[in-house]
């Protein structure tokens, strides 16, 4: 493991999980890191809400076994407890029915879903899943795919459908037409080989395992302080970090790298220089637009299941989601239910009352008489799921953010950045972006015998050189 000699003092900004395993990532490489996260409580979208002895997640959370994210948290010692998605009894909406959803050999055998070709059809493509090069398929939608593959362009409505609704499981976008088929098959066959996992307590888990391993390596968590604004000192190279504290107002403090790990269009506001003090230098840390993938998520404790046997559903005409998250993962108290329900929005969609009742019905078909059981529900109208579409620009996979920046020592991590998908790309970045920095610190410090002029060295050094390329 590389070590930084001295401790230099670094900063993350947001505490979600990008945000705390990149500043443990960061501290275990020997640097002094401080986190800054804006709510009171660590873990942004990860963040689980107890309520009366139910762990309810905000919305569906099924954490992808094998993939970056769970290595980098098995590298940082965290392993992850839970159990499979319980779909042995799944059944499909679809043309106004409720047929067998065809996700097990001996489901695609009983459903009365697909036609006999069909049936063949799915076998033959699960079987070619893991051959398939999505790479190839770089300059191709999702639809585009499906409409030019030689089998499935010759399948039914009912297979196309199936097919989109298990990239958009995987991958919770509902566009098809503008994600990329790169994207869509490269999650698909990662769901389908590895698994994924509902977790005991909710994503919680992994949260509360992050704060415990920040705190072993010292990382210093601020909660409840909002970053406003960051720039670089000119006669010094250093970042200053200006933030919100509750008591004490506005305060700065001094950096000698940076990782962000604050949604994209903080990005933008906290570089925005509106009463920047003299002697700093904004910094450009943004990159092109990104488009958010959202659903309407309606969250159901129960006091128990009308139906215990009815546990999973997909919409394959609508885009619906249902899931009994409790009969996989330890999350209510004895004999209680937590369903998680939701509708996947396309891009411009908002969450609507009628969404609402449409996934009010869904749960009255396969829970008659839930109502009479309720504890507690919550709907989530319009969140964001991750903020991008993996999708075609110029001909190649676009729609994210990478880690560098044109600053250096300033690095990005969060789900926009990177080619991975959900949880599986703020992790990934953050390793990414952790690294990256301990890098840069690392050869700033070789750079010259002087640590404490290395810095500037290196700054004065990158200013020289972005003169040029701007002559
Ligand atoms: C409904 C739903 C379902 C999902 N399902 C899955 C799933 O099944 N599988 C999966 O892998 N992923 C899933 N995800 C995605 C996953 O939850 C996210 O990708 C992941 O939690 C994002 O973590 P992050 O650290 O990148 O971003 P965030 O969690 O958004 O963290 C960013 C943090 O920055 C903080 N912040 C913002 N501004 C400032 C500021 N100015 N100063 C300081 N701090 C600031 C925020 O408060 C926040 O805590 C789902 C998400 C949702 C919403």
């Amino acid at each position: 493991m590389t070590t930084v000699a001295e401790k230099q003092r670094v900063a993350v900004i947001g505490g979600g999980l990008a945000g705390l395993s990149a500043a443990v990532n960061l501290a275990r490489h020997g640097l002094a890191v401080t986190l800054f996260e804006r709510s009171p409580h660590m873990g942004g979208r990860a963040q689980t809400t107890l309520k009366d002895g139910y762990h309810i997640n905000f919305g569906p959370h099924a954490f992808y076994l094998g993939g970056p994210g769970h290595s980098f948290l098995q590298d940082l010692g965290i392993e992850t407890a839970g159990s499979a998605p319980p779909i042995a009894n799944a059944v499909g909406f679809y043309k106004g029915r409720t047929p067998i959803l065809p996700l097990s050999l001996g489901a695609i055998f009983k459903t009365d879903l697909l036609s006999l070709a069909d049936k063949l059809r799915l076998i033959k493509l699960m079987l070619r899943l893991n051959s398939i090069n999505e790479n190839d398929f770089e300059s191709l939608t999702v639809n585009a795919w499906i409409d030019l593959d030689k089998d499935l362009c010759r399948a039914g409505d009912a297979l196309k459908s199936f097919v989109r609704a298990l990239i958009q499981l995987s991958t919770y976008t509902r566009d098809m037409d503008k994600m990329s088929a790169r994207a869509g098959l490269y999650q698909l066959k990662s769901a389908v080989r590895n698994g994924v996992s509902y977790l005991h307590g909710g994503w919680a888990q992994l949260v509360d395992a992050l704060v415990d391993k920040a705190r072993e390596v010292e990382v210093t968590l601020v909660a409840g302080c909002e970053v406003i604004e960051v720039s670089r000192n000119s006669q010094n190279g250093e970042f200053n970090v200006a933030f919100k504290d509750k008591t004490k107002g506005l305060l700065r403090e001094s950096f000698s790298g940076l990782v962000i790990a604050a949604p994209p269009e903080v990005v933008k506001m906290i570089t925005a220089a509106k009463a920047m003090k003299s002697g700093q230098i904004p910094l450009n840390l943004g990159g092109d637009e990104l488009v958010d993938v959202k659903a309407a998520c309606l969250d159901i404790c129960l006091s128990e299941l009308p139906r215990p046997e009815m546990t999973y559903s997909l919409g394959l005409d609508e885009p619906l989601y249902y899931s009994v998250h409790s009969s996989a993962a330890q999350l209510t108290p004895p004999n209680g239910a937590l369903i998680h329900a939701a509708y996947y929005l396309k891009h411009g969609e908002t969450g609507t009352p009628q969404i609402e009742k449409r996934l009010e019905d869904m749960v009255d078909t396969l829970q008659p008489g839930w109502r009479e059981k309720l504890v507690y529900k919550r709907f989530l109208a319009n969140i964001t799921v991750v903020h991008k579409i993996l999708s075609i620009k110029d001909g190649k996979l676009g729609g994210y953010w990478t880690e560098e920046t044109d600053e250096p020592g300033v690095y990005r991590a969060g789900d926009w950045v990177g080619v991975e998908q959900l949880a599986d790309s703020s992790l990934a970045s953050a390793k990414r972006s952790s690294e990256l920095l301990v890098a840069h610190l690392e050869s700033a410090r070789k750079s010259s015998p002087n640590s404490n002029s290395n810095e500037l060295a290196y700054w004065s050094e990158w200013q020289g050189a972005r003169a040029q390329v701007h002559e």
